[in-house]
């Protein structure tokens, strides 16, 4: 192998590594924290699926919403 080609060889590397360095870094740019995605679709699938009465009032709410207003609401403020 001729000095030139090993010197091609480390020029390609070092290219290869500069361009999956950007690439990763603006991946983590562009995309957001995961958990401001997840968040609001895990919220919706709870209030779909855990619909209790409330005894003091009788509207129909999710388990985790907050109390109606009511005085005698059990709900937690
Ligand atoms: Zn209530």
């Amino acid at each position: 192998m001729s000095f030139t080609k090993i010197l091609l060889l480390l020029a390609l590397a070092v290219g290869i590594y500069l361009l999956w360095r950007g690439f990763k870094a603006h991946k983590r740019a562009a995309s957001p924290p995961p958990l401001e995605n997840a968040a609001p679709d895990s919220r919706s699938a709870n209030a779909v699926e855990d619909l209790t009465a409330c005894p003091a009032c009788g509207a129909y709410m999710a388990v985790n919403s907050p109390a109606c207003g009511r005085a005698d609401c059990p709900r937690k403020k």
